[in-house]
């Protein structure tokens, strides 16, 4: 009896779903990853994702085989690879787990009609799924407050590790270099790598800080996020692992709520999968119809605010030091993504579709899901989104949350001598100051590129018009 597994993005062993479940029914189980060539054409894709994603398909790799197991690696359309192995070994059975992007369902389905050997399906990379988590009166939540009581209430299951299979000796291709799937190292980017030990140790040092997430979390200059979302999007780390590595923290520390704020993010990503499935038409248009006639200026219309946007030289700092921090490493901090992406929104009035392309392209944790439930808030046009009317101002954002301009001093070096007294509004010091400071507004750091307070005044109204 063989199975084949087909990995996609559950790349690790323990706690595979798929992997678990063929182990449990098959002696034989051949772990197969197909690397897509249409996928990498098509998809936006950038460095530092793709980067992640094949450090991580390598390590898998070199775990299994340290064990006397193996990872088949194939290039082709999945269809015919999964045929043509399935032929090979005489398969009984392909095992994966479910994704819920557009791409990956239209794929899925494919397979599932069109292999002639049964195909069994998973639940792996969320916690709870589809309409697993609905209304009394049977309907998808559309408001997390709400979602997020029923998914704390419900049990949950804890990781499992599979059990004993064989891996049979089989023709395993090359996986090919970043440059020959086209993608070559930015000038100046420092990316993550990828691979599960380099999760496993993000996972252990984050426990030590998790208990002071509630507290330290929308700091921007603070480290005090877990970083985990590239291993949950490849799935080094699997949901369960890292919601019950949390769980064994608070049972050390009931008293604190750090766990639990932290566990709500992972509540807020099975809420945007759960919209993704339900509402997958939002991948394209707003959630709230009303807002289907805004005319969003595209990134060529607005060609030179857009590249002053995604360059950070906004004349911001605290949206500039987001945007570069993105540019320089594919990552982003959560307060800054939310402040960044109201920038675009209710200050330049960027189309959010050109965003979510830019997004996907730098950074490395892209998810669609989280991305369009993202963006979608900050614009105002999503479920449970910020109101049209609360718009965040990019100033007092920053002394907020980067109160000394730590944050701020690190992305835009050149504004590292500028007293703390201008750190967040440069353009108002006074001649000595810049002089002082070596920062010359105009010249080292550009004035504001708009006149906030007027912007957010027109955005206001043109949310206004189209609720008319
Ligand atoms: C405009 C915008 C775009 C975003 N795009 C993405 C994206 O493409 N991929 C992505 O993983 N997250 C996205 N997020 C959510 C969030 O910013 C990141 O998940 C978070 O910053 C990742 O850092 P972390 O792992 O340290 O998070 P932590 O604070 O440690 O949170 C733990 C995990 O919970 C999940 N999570 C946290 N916040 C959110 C959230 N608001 N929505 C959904 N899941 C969340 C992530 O998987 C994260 O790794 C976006 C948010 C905004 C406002």
């Amino acid at each position: 009896m063989t199975a084949v597994v087909w990995i996609r993005r559950s790349l690790r062993e323990h706690d595979n779903t798929a992997l678990v479940k063929a182990a449990e029914n098959h002696e034989e189980v051949i772990p197969f990853y197909v690397v897509d060539k249409n996928y990498f054409e098509t998809a936006e894709l950038g460095y530092p994702r793709v980067k992640f994603w094949r450090d991580s398909v390598k390590e898998l790799k070199t775990r299994l085989q340290k064990n006397g197991k193996d990872l088949v690696i194939r290039q082709g359309k999945p269809l015919e690879q999964l045929e043509k192995l399935s032929k090979e070994i005489d398969a009984d059975k392909v095992y994966f787990n479910r994704d819920y992007s557009p791409y990956s369902k239209k794929r899925d389905h494919k397979i599932r009609e069109e292999l002639d050997i049964p195909v069994e399906t998973f639940k792996d990379i969320v916690m709870f799924e589809k309409k697993e988590i609905l209304t009394n009166s049977g309907s998808p939540y559309k408001v997390y407050s709400y979602y997020s009581k029923k998914w704390f209430e419900k049990d949950k299951r804890r990781p499992q590790k599979p059990g004993n299979y064989r891996v049979p000796d089989l023709e395993s291709e090359e996986l090919p270099s970043l440059k020959q799937l086209g993608f070559e190292k930015p000038e100046n980017m420092n990316v993550w790598e990828g691979g599960r030990e380099n999760g496993l140790k993000r996972l252990e040092d984050f426990k030590q800080k998790i208990t002071d997430y509630e507290k330290d979390r929308d700091y921007a200059w603070k480290d005090g996020t877990s970083k985990l979302s590239p291993h949950l999007k490849f799935g080094t780390i699997s949901i369960r692992e890292a919601f019950w590595e949390a769980e064994r923290v608070e049972a050390r520390n009931p008293e604190n709520k750090g766990v639990k704020t932290w566990q709500e993010e992972l509540a807020w990503r099975d809420f945007y999968f759960q919209m993704l499935w339900n509402f997958p038409e939002t991948t394209e248009k707003p959630f709230l119809e009303q807002y289907e006639s805004l005319d969003w200026r595209s990134k060529e219309e607005a060609e030179e605010d857009w590249k002053r946007f995604i360059n950070g030289e906004t004349g911001y700092p605290f949206v500039d030091a987001g945007m570069r921090q993105l540019k320089n490493t594919g990552w982003m901090h959560n307060r800054l993504r939310m402040v960044v992406t109201s920038f675009a929104c209710k200050d330049l009035w960027l189309d959010w579709k050109d965003l979510h392309s830019y997004y996907s392209k730098m950074f490395v944790d892209a998810e669609i899901a989280s991305m369009v439930g993202g963006i979608q808030w900050a614009y105002s046009i999503g479920t449970d989104a910020q109101p049209y009317f609360r718009v965040f101002n990019p100033w007092t954002q920053g002394e907020k949350y980067d109160p000394e301009g730590e944050y701020i001093r690190k992305w835009v070096p050149e504004l590292r001598d500028v007293p703390d007294k201008y750190i967040h509004r440069p353009y108002k010091m006074t001649e000595l100051a810049q002089q002082n400071s070596d920062c010359r507004i105009g010249e080292d750091y550009p004035e504001p590129i708009v006149n906030h307070s007027e912007k957010r005044d027109d955005a206001i109204q043109r949310f206004e018009t189209a609720r008319e």
